[in-house]
């Protein structure tokens, strides 16, 4: 690897740190980026999206910074369709034993970190090859998917790997010392998180907030400052790791987004051979019937109540979880 990067490139998913760096490198105070890559699950706020849309507009381009905008799909839809095994970190309770648990976080790099990357390759000059033909369905783009077989449900639908179409496009790999130094917007704050086990012989991390000491706060007031300070929080509309916060904002601010999310919430309960139920509020209560207020009150609570009656921690259901979802931090002790 050369010591100087190929490319400079931010992962922007258009909340308030990789803002931040957006602005940084435009306005000079950190090295011109060559690229900003968004990667879209298809379920963020319309805020997001209407600010994703600005910063190009104002600041990207103006810079002469490209956005490239890529997707694995929707995140929403896949995870219903029963043609396709994915899934949300879900809350989840078993109702015959009442245990209580969490789904994996798989969504994270099937719907951010893999199309990053495969974006990053195309920049440092991959080629994308041929179409072959998918060898998961042998090219006829249905199949009956593996786990339906499994419960002795034949239906044949559109194969998951090649998204029906019976053929897969790859990217290929950049030239040996080509490389993307990746700016990832962690704050001081969130330092634990830094890793670097998505790093790849091609993409290496890089976190300029770090090395400029700036937390999510002095990032908001410097957002502020610039005329940016309505930046949101980027997540899907149901992500599981909401914190009551988040969901009442949603619920008092966003009714269509709200509506949308309850919605999810109700079909996203079970599932064919689903011993769990999942639920996206950590109270594993239905949404529109959580306690998104209660929590709110707590300071002025005379009991213990919602302690005996939810068993949760108060701060995490009100925050939500402090992980979150990055594409290049751990959760848990695995790799995002
Ligand atoms: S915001 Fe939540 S649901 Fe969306 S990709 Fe990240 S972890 Fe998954
Ligand atoms: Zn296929």
């Amino acid at each position: 690897m050369t010591a100087t990067p190929t490319l400079r490139v931010l992962s922007l998913g258009a909340g308030v740190q990789s803002t931040t760096l957006a602005l940084l490198s435009a306005e000079g105070r950190l090295p011109r980026l060559d690229a900003a890559v968004f990667a879209d699950t298809g379920w963020e706020p319309a805020a997001v999206y209407q600010h994703l849309n600005r910063l190009e507009r104002e600041v990207l381009q103006p810079a002469g910074i490209p956005l490239h905008r890529v997707s694995a799909g929707s995140i929403q839809r896949d995870v219903l369709d029963p043609n396709k095994q994915r899934s949300l970190p879900a809350h989840t309770r078993d109702p015959q034993t009442g245990e209580d648990g969490m789904l994996n976080r798989r969504c994270t790099q099937t719907y951010k970190l893999t199309p990053i990357l495969r974006q990053v390759r195309l920049l440092l000059g991959a080629t994308t090859h041929n179409p072959a033909p998918c060898r998961y369905c042998d090219g006829a783009g249905t199949r009956i998917a593996p786990w339906r077989a499994k419960l002795d449900d034949h239906t044949p639908g559109p194969c998951s790997v090649c998204n029906g179409t019976g053929a897969i496009t790859r990217a290929g790999q950049p030239q040996r010392n080509a490389w993307a130094e990746q700016w990832i917007g962690f704050s001081t704050d969130e330092i634990g998180r830094v890793s670097i086990r998505a790093d790849t012989r091609y993409s290496r991390s890089r976190h300029p907030l770090l090395e400029l000491n700036m937390s999510r706060t002095q990032c908001e007031a410097y957002l502020k400052s610039r005329d940016w300070g309505d930046t949101e929080k980027s997540a899907c509309i149901g992500c599981p790791f909401h914190g009551n916060a988040h969901w009442r904002q949603m619920r008092d601010t966003d009714p269509a987004a709200w509506a949308e999310a309850v919605q999810f919430d109700h079909d996203y309960r079970t599932g064919p051979g689903l011993r769990h139920e999942r639920y996206l509020h950590i109270s594993r209560l239905p949404l529109d019937q959580a306690p998104i207020d209660r929590v709110q009150r707590r300071e002025h609570r005379q009991d213990d109540i919602f302690d005996a009656l939810f068993e949760v921690d108060l701060e995490r259901a009100e925050q939500g979880d402090p992980d979150g979802c990055s594409p290049w931090a751990c959760r848990s002790g695995s790799a995002a």
